[in-house]
């Protein structure tokens, strides 16, 4: 079977990771809805090149991953455009780092909301489609901290661990239908993101660009090399494909051996 005119809803893909999944999905000729924030023509330039680049449709939605109603309002788009929703990719998440005495309770909440419950309300919205049609892809971005912690993430530690457990729980419903669930849990990856933060941190610890990679982010990876978001993506284009129609409830390590130490 082709992934050829299915169609994705990919949260958080305006930028990093999210991106890379809509771009390797339509590479197969997968319409995709794109979703997330950023500066209008930025996203209207990747939207319009996701057709041009693959010759597939692509939609946008600006759905804030907050927002339940929204949630439910971004899968309207995608099966009001495409007619149903093949594959869903949870990816959208943000980050705030502070001691859990100082935790702003605002973050914690929004990092609860974003990082994971939206993945709730997204699936709640596209299982009854996917069961309907008898096929579906539901597969969620975790990360390396769904399954090892670090100090002062508490929200994103716990978000990461509990979408890990939403994905077991969402497979074992699904195991019949047709519908697989997944997440992937990538270490450190390369994107505009992590990049980004590498100036701040040279002026801040008065060291190289070499040691900051080396000693401040790459410490915890064996490998010493950053994951790629390409290669992230191709581990969920495997997901959706045949191949890969026994792997379910699974959490997909691509961290260059970090939680293997
Ligand atoms: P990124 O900041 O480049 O992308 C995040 C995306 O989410 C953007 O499109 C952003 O606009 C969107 N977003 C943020 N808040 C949103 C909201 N409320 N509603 C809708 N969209 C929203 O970051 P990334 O590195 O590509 O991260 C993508 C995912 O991968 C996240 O879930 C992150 O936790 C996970 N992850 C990243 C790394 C890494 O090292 N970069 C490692 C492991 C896991």
């Amino acid at each position: 079977m082709t992934l050829k005119s299915k169609t994705a809803v990919i949260t958080g893909s305006t930028s990093g990771i999210g991106l890379a999944y809509a771009r390797a999905l339509a590479a197969e000729g997968v319409n995709v809805l794109i979703n997330g924030f950023g500066k209008p023509e930025d996203i209207e330039a990747e939207r319009a090149k996701l057709e041009s680049d693959f010759g597939v449709k692509a939609v946008y939605s600006p759905a804030d991953m907050g927002r339940p109603d929204q949630i439910a309002e971004m899968v309207t788009l995608g099966k009001s455009t495409f007619g149903t929703v093949d594959i869903l990719i949870n990816n959208a998440g943000i980050q705030h780092v502070a001691p859990i005495e100082t935790f702003p309770i605002d973050k914690w909440d929004q990092i609860i909301a974003i990082n994971m419950s939206s993945a709730f309300h997204a699936m709640r919205a596209v299982i009854p489609m996917m069961k309907a049609q008898g096929w579906g892809r539901i597969i969620s971005t975790a990360s390396a901290h769904s399954l090892t912690a670090s100090p002062f993430k508490s929200a994103y530690v716990t978000a990461k661990h509990g979408l890990a457990g939403l994905t077991k729980t969402a497979a074992l419903e699904l195991a019949t239908f047709k519908i697989t669930v997944n997440c992937i849990s990538p270490g450190y990856v390369w994107t505009p993101l992590v990049e980004n933060q590498i100036p701040d941190t040279m002026k801040a610890r008065g060291m190289t660009r070499e040691q900051v990679i080396n000693d401040v982010l790459l410490v915890a990876q064996p490998t010493k090399q950053f994951v790629t978001p390409e290669q992230v993506a191709a581990i969920a284009v495997f997901l959706c494909s045949d191949a890969a129609a026994q792997i379910t409830g699974a959490n997909i390590s691509a961290d260059g051996g970090w939680t293997a130490a």
